[in-house]
């Protein structure tokens, strides 16, 4: 059965005609590429603009040539002076992929002059100038020095997707430029007691971008615009709403592919579940097509696919094949795709959202919600990068229209318990901070709570020296909570171990729903009868004896063989020494291990997870210790079919319901010292 669609009249998403190819004087390919991107002919204008002025907002179309080129112009201008050029992504796998591009166009070894900073990953050096950065990262160099002192510009790239960290350093850039310019205006370039050689420059780019709003932010800075180059792209909708996103992209990308001529597909999804299942309904059904018909060659794309297969998507199609890229919204604006010429846009992505609850608590979870109007505008742009293409939207024309306009920043929707910890240590309160958009009061004491519990503020909301200690940790709060507890029960080896699996960006244990009982035989081996905590500690152990002793071939068979994401293992090895770095410098001995082991691990996650646990009742259904919630245990942890007293959790996930994720079973006397505050601690007394 096909899906209908109307095409949509008066569909062609505008720009100028393809402007031909301008001369070359340069005969490095690489250089030749730069000179032709659109962004080169504005070359001057935009060095001019950034010269004249302290901040300055750069609007233009995906492709055009922004994150790679303008920190090169800026630095090849000379208006870095002696100082490095950062530019924040919200994504690593962008700014490691950037990094790359960029210092294959200055002709250099990524790591030199131009390189990367991500969380647990880091390539550059002392004469590093430009550095591709995650915006969390740079929020943590704020904390070392808080007037970023060693950049002389900082670019903010992709601001439109307004995620927490770039928020943050929206707001304190604004102050750090007003003292840092301050002093060099009035005390001469090199002598401001700030030492900066360097006014700070500051430069907001993004495709889309409520760039007016920035403007005025920051004091009315100009706005330049980059002219695109865009084919026309016809986009069709569906006549009628479509009840399964999955199936209807499956057969739309088979209608596409016997009917229209040659070019390859890339379908947004909402996450990984979806990919994979889509992923091999494509397969089978391409099976089973004529010998004669063009092939279909599959690539998956999302954050936490390892970076070898995230590759793939770039190599160039063979004859007579059809690639079909299988992607979530990380391919809607950070990264380039050559050769689409198809669209099909699910609309559906996927949003951190924190829920609140009514006693001030409240957790981060993943939902699946419509996209917006700016993404489904975008999403059909990947389509006319080369040529005229073609976007096929799965939903209706009046779905479309009822889209809001851009998402919500996470500022009003995520948990806020890292960064007002953050402000903390900078000295600074949520109210106090000026943000473009206010965070939500509710959100703000509930961020103020989760603190007061983890020990990191006092009654008074002063920062305590645990919650300074919490801040050095490049990881959650309570995460950095559970390692430091450990210097009380002298367990650091086996909690890091635990913190550092955790921390790595994709999950250990891999979970095939309709494969569970040949999941649980292949890895009942390392099944702990305290729940999947120690489970996975099982398997991290087994693995590295493995890793000691087998060839490369046999430990990714082993993996394989018991359902495990090596990625994972390679990840938490990486982030483990960082960690056991960090402890040594907050005084604790990581190499404190001892025979019994259960008990003490078990207090130190129960310290940091006293907000994710829940009690056995008398009708065989769990309760959240704060926060009313009914949970039940996901189907995939070593713990889904037993009634155990108290159980701690790692997140919360909803399907249907809400299950708990990553369970460990705890002694009910470990959870029945804390009661859930509701009258004292610090939020009330705002
Ligand atoms: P923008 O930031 O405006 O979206 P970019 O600077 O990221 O644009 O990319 C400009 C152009 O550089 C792309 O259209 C593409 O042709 C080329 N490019 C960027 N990254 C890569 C890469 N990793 N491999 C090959 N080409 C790339
Ligand atoms: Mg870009």
């Amino acid at each position: 059965m096909s899906v209908p669609y109307t095409p949509r009249k008066k569909a062609r998403i505008h720009f100028e005609p393809n402007e031909g190819p301008k001369k070359s004087k340069s005969t490095n390919p690489l250089q030749k590429q730069r000179e032709q991107l659109p962004i080169a002919k504005g070359k001057d204008a935009l060095v001019r603009e950034i010269r004249d002025n302290d901040v300055t907002i750069l609007l233009g179309e995906t492709g055009s040539g922004k994150t790679t080129q303008v920190p090169q112009y800026i630095l090849e201008a000379g208006l870095a002076g002696d100082g490095m050029i950062a530019v924040t992504q919200p994504r690593r796998v962008a700014a490691t992929s950037l990094a790359a591009r960029v210092a294959a166009e200055q002709s250099v070894t990524v790591g030199g002059l131009v390189g990367y900073s991500v969380r647990f990953d880091e390539a550059c050096q002392a004469h590093t100038k430009i550095k591709y950065v995650s915006d969390g990262m740079l929020v943590r160099e704020l904390l070392s020095d808080p007037i970023l002192s060693r950049y002389s510009v900082v670019i903010l790239d992709e601001a439109h997707e307004r995620t927490l960290r770039t928020d943050f350093l929206i707001a304190n850039l604004k102050t750090i430029l007003a003292k840092r310019n301050q002093v060099n205006d009035s005390k001469g370039k090199t002598k401001g007691p700030l030492s900066v050689s360097n006014p700070l420059k500051i430069v907001v780019m993004s495709a889309t971008l409520d760039a007016e709003k920035f403007s005025r932010f920051y004091n009315n800075a100009p706005i330049l615009y980059v002219k695109g180059r865009q084919h026309p792209v016809q986009i069709f909708h569906t006549v009628v709403s479509q009840t399964n996103y999955v199936d209807s992209a499956l057969r739309t990308f088979f209608q596409i592919h016997v009917d229209k001529p040659p070019g390859d597909v890339l379908i947004f999804l909402p996450g990984q579940e979806d990919i994979e299942t889509l992923d091999k309904s494509i397969k089978m059904y391409a099976q089973r097509l004529p010998i004669e018909r063009m092939q279909v060659t599959l690539c998956p794309m999302y954050a936490s696919l390892p970076p070898s297969k995230q590759a793939r998507i770039f190599a160039s199609t063979p004859p007579h094949t059809r690639k079909c890229i299988l992607a979530t919204n990380i391919a809607e604006t950070s990264i380039t795709i050559p050769g689409i010429k198809y669209v099909i846009d699910t609309g559906k992505c996927k949003e951190k959202r924190y829920i609140s609850k009514d006693n001030g608590c409240g957790f981060d979870t993943l939902l699946t919600r419509d996209i917006t109007k700016s993404s489904a505008m975008q999403r059909a742009g990947r389509a006319g990068r080369e040529g005229p293409g073609f976007c096929f939207r799965l939903y209706t024309e009046e779905a479309f229209k009822d889209m809001a306009i851009s998402a919500e920043p996470e500022i009003r929707r995520c948990s806020l318990t890292q960064s007002v910890l953050q402000l903390k240590c900078l000295g600074q309160d949520l109210e106090e901070v000026e943000f473009m958009d206010p965070p939500d009061i509710v959100y703000a004491m509930s961020a103020l709570k989760s603190l007061w519990l983890l020990g990191a503020l006092d009654n008074s909301k002063t920062l305590t020296t645990l919650g300074r200690q919490m801040a050095t940790f490049p990881i959650e709060p309570y995460l950095a909570r559970i390692i430091l507890t450990s210097k009380t029960h002298g367990c650091a080896v086996e909690v890091i171990d635990i913190v550092s699996l955790l921390s790595s960006s994709s999950k250990l244990f891999l979970d095939v729903s309709d494969q569970r009982d040949a999941i649980t035989d292949a890895r009942r081996k390392f099944r702990h009868p305290s729940g999947d905590h120690f489970t996975m500690l099982n398997a991290f152990r087994s693995y590295q004896e493995i890793a000691a002793s087998e060839s490369k071939s046999e430990r990714k068979a082993w993996c394989r063989k018991h359902y495990l994401n090596e990625r994972t293992f390679t990840e938490a090895l990486k982030i483990r020494d960082q960690l056991r770095v960090i402890c040594r410098r907050v005084d604790l001995d990581w190499r404190a291990s001892r025979s019994d082991i259960e008990e003490p691990v078990l207090r130190c996650f129960t310290a940091g997870l006293m907000q994710q646990s829940a009690m056995l009742q008398p009708d065989g259904s769990y309760k959240q210790l704060m926060g009313q919630l009914v949970v039940k245990i996901h189907p995939a942890s070593t713990l889904c079919d037993k009634k155990v007293p108290a159980i701690i959790f790692d997140e919360l996930v909803y399907t249907g319901h809400a299950y708990a994720r990553g369970v460990s079973s705890v002694p009910r006397s470990f959870l029945s010292g804390i009661t859930p505050p509701m009258t004292n601690g610090p939020v009330t007394s705002r």
